[in-house]
């Protein structure tokens, strides 16, 4: 910075230098953090409501910086976007979630799926079905154990063309679900054009679904509405039991969060699952 020398100045506050010398070392040390294999994934468990039975696992990454430590994705997918490395970097995610839930079916641990978020920028790649089926072919892992994620205002950028991609990937039996339900596009003509298995119900509505009358009505809505189009219903972010015996009694199918278990590191998700195996 200090080259460009003193007319640029006049238009850059010496906070905003900060500001941006942060960005760029920020930048410099993501670019790196990928060929340094400094990024792992978490694993959540989805939990069958009625039963308590472990039925799939969200894939979370993390950045595990030697300068910063671990840090969480709210602080790296968003420039991971802005500077084109969202493209290796969810390959990289796709090809690790499914070599280690393949890894876990080979050790006699359950089938179960997978699920793994998709950027909006991963979803315009044209190839994107031809690159998923192609990571399943060499991790050896069946379609029908692998579920993607995607958000509402995804599929809606282009919805002809989000339906034409969801068909390939259903096609091959994955499971697609919409991330944040709720939160994006109002227009509900869409569930019924896309290839859809699962809304999920997000995060904002279930944290006050038993003091607030409008989340109830809204996640019971919500529910009825998946239901009736012949889809699952999961809840996130469920961190009591009181949301949960709520959830049961709106007849929610699946339910992820704190409450059961923290996205936990794949050792830690494989004990656990081990330990479910047992009981
Ligand atoms: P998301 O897909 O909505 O994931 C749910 C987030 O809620 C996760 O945060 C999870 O750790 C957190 N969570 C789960 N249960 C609870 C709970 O009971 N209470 C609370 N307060 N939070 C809970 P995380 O792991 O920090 O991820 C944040 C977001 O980053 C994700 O939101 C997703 O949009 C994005 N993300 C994570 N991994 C990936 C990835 O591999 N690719 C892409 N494109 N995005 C990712
Ligand atoms: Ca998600
Ligand atoms: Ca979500
Ligand atoms: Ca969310």
């Amino acid at each position: 910075a200090k080259k460009m020398g003193r007319a640029n100045h006049q238009f850059f506050a010496p906070e905003m230098n900060a500001a941006a010398g942060a960005r760029l070392l920020l930048e410099q040390q993501l670019r790196r953090a990928l060929e340094n294999d400094e990024f792992e994934l978490h694993y959540q468990p989805k939990i069958n409501v009625a039963s308590g039975a472990v039925m799939a696992m969200e894939a979370l990454v993390r950045w595990r910086s030697p300068e910063r430590g671990l840090v969480p994705p709210n602080e790296f997918i968003a420039v991971s976007e802005e500077i084109g490395l969202i493209i290796p970097l969810g390959a990289w995610v796709l090809r690790e979630a499914c070599r280690q839930n393949r890894a876990w079916q080979r050790d006699g641990l359950p089938h179960l799926r997978v699920a793994v978020n998709l950027s909006a920028y991963q979803f315009r790649q044209k190839d994107l079905p031809e690159f998923v089926a192609a990571v399943l072919l060499e991790t050896g892992l069946d379609g029908a154990c692998l579920e993607l994620e995607v958000t509402e205002s995804v599929v809606m950028h282009n919805p002809a063309e989000a339906a034409q991609i969801l068909e390939r990937l259903h096609a091959q039996g994955i499971h697609i679900s919409v991330d944040d339900f709720g939160t994006g596009y109002s227009s509900l003509g869409y569930l019924k054009q896309f290839r859809l298995d699962t809304l999920k119900i997000d995060r904002s509505f279930v944290r006050d679904i038993s003091s607030n009358a409008d989340d109830a009505a809204i996640v019971r809505s919500v529910i009825a509405l998946a239901h009736s189009l012949r889809l699952e219903v999961i809840a996130e972010g469920v961190e009591t039991k009181e949301q949960l015996d709520y959830l049961r009694e709106l007849g929610c199918d699946q339910y992820q969060g704190y409450l059961r278990s923290k996205p936990l590191p794949a050792g830690e998700f494989e004990a656990m699952l081990r330990g479910a195996m047992l009981t």
